[in-house]
């Protein structure tokens, strides 16, 4: 299958834990899981929360055949991997799946994403898993792909550490920075470098600006932030996202207008959301 275009498909986009009122049902409950569909058909995904069930029965129903899926985990707080153990590709044998992630002294990507299949929390043990598995820990630099695509990566700042992702791939950048906490007088250097010039940034916007004193030291970023690297870093298109769980559809809302007064192209991501990003 080929494509003259990537597709970008937001399937959570809430941050910390998933939600359910009525007031935040337009941007939605799940948590951070943001798939890319490469022109040539090659499954990308960030991250493996709550989103990542509905995407995965999606690509499980498409492939009867052997198929490939790269996951990159921007660290593995429940909200970012929560929803794995419901990944079907996980339960089909003729599935390869490559797991990319943050790499911590304490303990193995493998181990952390492993221990999430294992009673008492679920039925199932690791054992059960069907696909095959491979597992890369990343710290600071790029790794390149047979089709071509390339990824680059560097830590940046959050309880436990995470890591920002920029992927190029048939001329479009596509950068996923989440759970990250900028200084109160600097933006992260490695942050701005990674973003420059991209397509697309997606960047964590768990809070209104004027929420972030208040919750300084949870590591995360304010709107204002994401507008801020978005122009530095001359980016085309700038998706805020993570949104706090406590923050309704009104609040995403107004902080989406807010957001475009000062960057024009800005979208407050939302569950469904898909955007097709033509190559060049
Ligand atoms: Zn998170
Ligand atoms: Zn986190």
């Amino acid at each position: 299958m080929s494509n003259s275009a990537h597709t970008l498909r937001f399937w959570g986009v809430r941050g910390s834990i998933p939600t359910a009122s009525i007031e935040q049902i337009h941007v939605g409950g799940n948590t951070s899981c943001v798939e890319v569909t490469a022109a040539d058909g090659s499954h990308i995904v960030f991250d493996g929360g709550t989103g990542i069930r509905e995407l995965g029965n999606n690509i499980a129903r498409m492939h009867e055949d052997y198929y490939e899926i790269f996951i990159f985990l921007s660290h593995t707080h429940w909200d970012h991997i929560i929803g794995l153990p419901f990944f079907a590709p996980l339960h089909q044998p003729h599935a390869r799946i490559h797991f990319f992630g943050p790499r911590r002294s304490s303990e193995s990507l493998e181990n952390a994403i492993l221990g999430l299949f294992q009673p008492p929390y679920f039925p199932l043990n690791s054992r059960d898993i069907k696909a095959q598995t491979t597992f890369t820990e990343f710290e600071t630099g790029e790794h390149e792909f047979g089709n071509g695509f390339k990824i680059k990566y560097a830590p940046h700042p959050h309880p436990n550490g995470a890591i920002s992702y920029r992927l190029e791939a048939n001329g479009r950048v596509i950068v996923y920075i989440t759970d990250i906490e900028h200084t109160k007088d600097q933006l992260v250097p490695s942050v701005i470098e990674l973003a420059q010039g991209a397509d697309v940034l997606i960047h964590d916007s768990q809070f209104h600006k004027e929420d972030l004193p208040a919750h300084r030291s949870w590591g995360h970023s304010s709107w204002e932030e994401c507008t801020k690297i978005a122009q530095i870093a001359d980016v085309k298109q700038l998706f805020l996202f993570h949104f706090d769980p406590s923050y309704s559809d009104h609040d995403v809302a107004d902080m989406e207008i807010r957001a475009r007064r000062v960057f024009p192209n800005t979208t407050a991501a939302r569950q469904g959301l898909t955007i097709e990003i033509p190559l060049p």
